[in-house]
């Protein structure tokens, strides 16, 4: 049977076709934290579903949003139409880099015991320690800075093959469908702010220290250090950064044993903190600690001339559509 591009891309969406092939290849040591690598550490338990971070997110990455954004930015709410009262997006998108969620029991009246209550979930690129965007990307448009880990996009070499979202475990890269010279469009955890001595946009502005940016050992070592306090106890937790004086004092939550970050997909540079279990968060309990450029290739290898003809065809797409933009602006 003959597959074309679309439907290998749509049967193939996500990670799915990759968790769910039986290719076993050897697994390889994970790789070790680039040297000054930084991240998030995100902490379900102080979430508050407030949504400041999605606001900021879109405000200082110049992402639309309808009435998300311009709630938090500086257009007067007057002006927000009736269509984008509703435009509060839900999944992440070419336009929403940082989508919160909130998930609740399953049982009505709360009985399971790890069930008890909503808990939020904040989801964005986490920045692999070993990513399979950058992994499969041919022309090299995702890199991974060899000294804080970020993995960022470089649109110019972009060829539009969207292999990135095939091969991203997490479903995370997305792209612009709608744009006559469309980018594949992702968190580069606000890489652009570090030179101005700012940080990530989302941890600058949550309120209660739920997201906190900082190197990764640190980020590490505040989340192992919260796993030995007594649920109940007090403790004062970092606001915005991990060494910020800016402490709140509250009450421990109850943790799961876990730290999602640590080792999962070969390890990433966001982690994450719950009382919920986290297949019950939406994290696809099928993703192992191995790092999927490993999984990746052992699948790619199978497939050579659809791999070719995928290049070929979205090279051949980048040069039209570059083509007419140019000749459209002569
Ligand atoms: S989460 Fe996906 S997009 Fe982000 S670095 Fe990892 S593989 Fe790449
Ligand atoms: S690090 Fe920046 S781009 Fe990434 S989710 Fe936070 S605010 Fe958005
Ligand atoms: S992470 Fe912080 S800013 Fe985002 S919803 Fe939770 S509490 Fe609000």
């Amino acid at each position: 049977m003959a597959i074309n591009r679309r439907d290998f891309l749509k049967v193939s969406a996500g990670s799915g076709l990759l968790l769910a092939s039986n290719t076993s290849p050897a697994v390889a040591a994970p790789k070790p934290l680039p040297p000054e690598a930084v991240g998030i550490l995100y902490d379900a338990t102080l979430c508050i579903g407030c949504k400041s971070c999605m606001v900021n997110c879109k405000k200082f990455n110049s992402m639309p949003g309808g009435a998300l954004y311009r709630e938090g930015g500086d257009i007067p709410y007057e002006h927000i139409t009736p269509e984008e009262i509703y435009d509060a997006p839900t999944e992440l998108s070419d336009k929403t880099l940082n989508i919160i969620k909130a998930y609740k029991s399953e049982s009505a009246d709360g009985s399971d015991a790890d069930m008890e209550r909503y808990s939020y979930i904040k989801n964005h690129c986490l920045h692999c320690i070993d990513p399979a965007c950058a992994s499969v990307c041919p022309v090299g448009a995702l890199i991974k800075d060899p000294n804080d880990g970020v993995v960022s996009y470089d649109q110019d070499k972009c060829i539009g093959c969207r292999y990135c979202q095939i091969a991203c475990p997490f479903g995370i890269p997305k792209f612009e469908w709608q744009e006559t010279s469309p980018k594949i469009v992702k968190c580069q955890l606000c890489h652009h702010r570090y030179k101005e001595g700012n940080y990530s946009a989302c941890c600058e502005y949550c309120p209660t220290g739920a997201s906190i940016f900082g190197k990764v050992a640190d980020l590490r070592e505040e989340a192992k250090r919260r796993l030995t306090l007594s649920p109940g106890s007090k403790y004062e937790f970092p606001v915005q950064t991990v060494d910020s004086g800016n402490r709140q004092f509250k009450e421990v939550g109850n943790y799961l044993e876990q730290i999602y970050g640590m080792t999962e997909a070969g390890g990433t540079q966001y982690l994450f903190m719950s009382g919920v279990p986290f297949d019950k968060l939406g994290f696809n309990p099928n993703i192992t600690d191995q790092a999927y450029p490993d999984l990746t290739w052992g699948y790619i290898k199978k497939v050579p001339v659809l791999i070719v003809a995928l290049l070929i065809a979205g090279a051949a797409s980048h040069v039209i559509t570059r083509r007419d933009n140019l000749s459209d602006s002569k």
